[in-house]
């Protein structure tokens, strides 16, 4: 039903040996040569036909997908003798699957846009960095709320992770430096191992290279092994401080060691910035010889920017302060040479604080396209930086659909010959609103989206007895107060109306503004005896407060809407969120609520997930859903959309507008209640389901969004490249929008 076979795939059929090819730098699995070759010849091209693409995490569990495993699972490789063969494969099937470089929605569309690069054969390769402990694990106790741990994982035991080898120095790994000081001041060396993630497509004829910088071993310093053991370390300014130079600075020491030759580099957020110091080094010297350090005149630098802004692309992510770095001089001092202070001077200085560079002033300045990640964010960024108002565009994030689509969606859709080539396509999902009255169409869509709900449930049974047992074993006392009650009352139905809400914690999401009334909520639920699940998941930052406040006020009450409700309504909270949990629940809920203040998510990427698996959201107008939304007919909206005015940014409790959005929410609830519930109205309920097929997945898909950006980066691409990602951008244009956020 689907597309043949790829050419390259058969031949892998027929010997699955060519699954292992190797060069210089190492040998590696899931690729045959042919390919290991043909993309690292372009990547390495005297043409420059390429981009790097960094970022500060970069999110792509294997447990959510992974090519190269579903490929060795599906096919029958007894017979095979290779021992290295048989090594490879075993550790694919068996290896540990987590990759925990990421906090969030930035480092996941990281993964899943690298992830459309490489189905679409797009010459990309990505430098970030390697966390040894990477972010963190979350325990959750019901009195203590979030306790934070350090993730302990093994790259060296993770499959598709490889550490290169020297060439120069067999037995040795590869290795970058890069100039850098001391507690004293004083320079020396950073030195970091190389490791390559490689994100190979569905048909194993093409892949992404991550290079991932490992700086924690034993000659770098110990303060440099310090701050890179954890994604985000925030012990201090500093250290945040130092883990940007670290990205910024090392991009073109791997670019040089690899022979990386990309013309462009696309800084996903600005954290990496500080690479466009270095590209104007070079090009000073380049100009000027050895000295340009003493020699280069104010001119030459602005000169310089000028020409580096030719290879940037830039996306920004957030309208948040905090994912903005702004750092004070004496910081910056301490991490950098003097004539990079010098260049931050004349193109950072922080309008508002001039004792402060600003990154993501610099990162506005030096590019030759800013993107924005949605239409409403366009236009908030344009307010937040009107002086670069005119080269602010948008192209609105998307998610892997390869990725997020569940296997038993996954199924389904299959089922659909309306739907051939949806893999490879995504924008033959529009063809599901011809299938809007077709009965069987609707019925095969709700028995797929039960089971995974039973998936939900059955999840979370598991969670509550693994809890139940560490409580016995350990002194935390699981956050859930239905996990301690009797056998049925601790179990979820599946048939119960099931909202929810997933994410990083942060004081702007308001994850607890649906609870902002408790006595509201309940009055609702019981009054109409409607009852509704209402599953949490998500972490805050070790050091935001006001995120770890945000989850402790969920397992506050927890047994307040139990009781007012009578047992009705029952809040769970699943602790560990991650990739794996994120499938689980974007597929298996009823409903997907996002509580964002408009205008502060700038995207959200979330709801997409669920959008794509045809599940409506319910969601303030912000972000991705201010597009999705359709006038209601993908989901529900509430919420203050007000002006955006300077007052909107605000932040702080009191300007979250927590009364008037609740209330707002409160006033939807009964009709979606009705909407699932009421057999009369149920059409309407399944109406949004299909309309987020149809309307949704042809756009919000990150091959959509490749073929958006492929337009600002400067690429030559076959033919047959450019009619498929041709068909992929005329699904939609995110920077046709103009006169949004007014
Ligand atoms: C998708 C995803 C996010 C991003 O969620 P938003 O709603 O966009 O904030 C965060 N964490 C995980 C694990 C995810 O899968």
């Amino acid at each position: 039903m689907n597309k043949p076979l790829a050419k390259d795939l058969m031949k892998i059929i027929e010997d699955p040996c060519r699954m292992i090819a190797g060069n210089r730098w190492g040998t590696f699995f899931g690729v045959s040569q042919e390919t290991l070759d043909q993309v690292w010849g372009q990547l390495t091209s005297p043409s420059g036909n390429s981009i790097v693409y960094i970022s500060m995490e970069i999110g792509c569990d294997r447990d959510v997908y992974d090519p190269v495993k579903d490929f060795l699972q599906t096919h029958d490789f007894q017979e095979i003798s290779d021992p290295v063969f048989n090594d490879f494969a075993a550790k694919f099937i068996n290896g540990p699957e987590k990759i925990p470089n990421y906090s969030g929605g930035l480092g996941i569309l990281a993964g899943d846009t690298l992830k459309s690069f490489a189905d679409l054969k797009i010459p990309v390769a990505a430098i970030s960095l390697l966390y040894r402990k990477g972010y963190f694990s979350q325990l959750v106790d019901q009195n203590l709320g979030q306790i934070s741990t350090a993730d302990q994982w093994q790259p060296a035991a993770t499959p598709s992770l490889y550490l290169l080898q020297d060439p120069d120095n067999p037995g040795s790994p590869l290795e970058i430096e890069i100039l850098f000081y001391d507690q004293h001041e004083r320079e020396t060396l950073a030195t970091a191992q190389l490791w390559l993630k490689m994100e190979i497509n569905k048909d194993l004829d093409f892949f992404v290279p991550e290079i991932l910088l490992d700086f924690c071993i034993p000659s770098s310093p110990e303060s440099i092994c310090q701050v890179c053991q954890r994604l985000y370390d925030s012990a201090s300014e500093e250290s945040k401080a130092t883990q940007r130079r670290l990205l910024g600075a090392s991009v073109r020491p791997v670019m040089n060691k690899l022979g990386l030759t990309a013309r462009s580099i696309h800084l996903n957020e600005q954290h990496g910035i500080t690479v466009v110091l270095h590209l104007m080094a070079e090009y000073l010297e380049n100009k000027l010889g050895q000295d340009y350090r003493t020699n280069s005149s104010d001119d030459d630098i602005l000169e310089a920017a000028r020409a580096v802004s030719q290879q940037i692309v830039y996306t920004i992510h957030t309208p948040v302060k905090a994912g903005h770095d702004r750092f004070e001089h004496g910081i910056v001092a301490k991490i950098g040479g003097a004539f990079c202070l010098r260049i931050l001077h004349l193109l950072a200085l922080d309008q508002d604080d001039r004792s402060s560079y600003n990154f993501t002033k610099l990162a506005m300045l030096i590019n030759r396209a800013t993107n924005s990640v949605s239409r409403l964010h366009k236009e908030v960024t344009r307010k937040q930086f009107p002086e670069f108002q005119k080269k602010i565009t948008a192209v609105t994030n998307g998610v892997h659909h390869l990725t997020w689509i569940s296997e038993a969606r996954a199924a389904f859709y299959d089922s659909i010959s309306e739907f051939t080539g949806w893999r490879e396509n995504p924008t033959v999902f529009s063809r599901a609103l011809d299938l809007q009255d077709n009965e069987s169409f609707r019925k095969g869509l709700e028995e797929a989206w039960l089971k995974d709900t039973r998936r939900l449930t059955g999840f979370i049974d598991e969670m509550f007895i693994d809890h139940r047992i560490s409580r016995d074993e350990t002194w935390i006392d699981p956050p859930n107060y239905i996990c301690l009650l009797d056998d049925k009352e601790c179990r979820l139905d599946p048939k119960v109306f099931t909202i929810g809400f997933a994410r990083r914690f942060s004081a702007y999401k308001r994850a607890d503004l649906i609870f902002d009334n408790i006595n509201i909520l309940a009055d609702i639920v019981v009054s109409n005896n409607h009852p509704v699940n209402f599953i949490f998941a998500g972490k805050a930052h070790p050091k935001d407060e006001m995120g770890k406040a945000l989850i402790k006020r969920i397992l506050d009450v927890q047994e307040d809407l139990y009781r007012k409700t009578d047992g009705l309504a029952k809040l769970v909270f699943i602790t560990g969120y991650d990739m794996k949990i994120a499938k689980i629940l974007v597929s298996g809920v009823h409903a997907w609520l996002n509580t964002p203040k408009r205008p502060l998510e700038a995207s959200g990427t979330s709801g997409m997930k669920a959008a794509l698996n045809g599940v409506p959201n319910i969601s303030t107008l912000d972000g991705w859903w201010a597009e999705g939304y359709h006038e209601g007919k993908t989901g529900w909206k509430f919420g203050l959309e007000s002006q955006i005015t300077s007052e909107s940014f605000g932040e702080a409790k009191e300007q979250l507008l927590y009364e008037q959005d609740a209330a707002s929410f409160y006033q939807v609830l009964p009709d979606i209640l009705q909407c699932f519930y009421n057999p009369a109205r149920r059409g309407e309920f399944m109406d949004r389901a299909v309309n987020n097929i149809g309307l949704n997945c042809p756009i919000f898909n990150t091959h959509r969004m490749a073929a958006e950006y492929i337009k600002r980066y400067d690429l030559e691409l076959p033919e047959d490249t450019e009619e498929e990602l041709a068909i992929l951008a005329e699904a939609y244009e995110s920077d046709a929008f103009t006169g949004g956020g007014e």
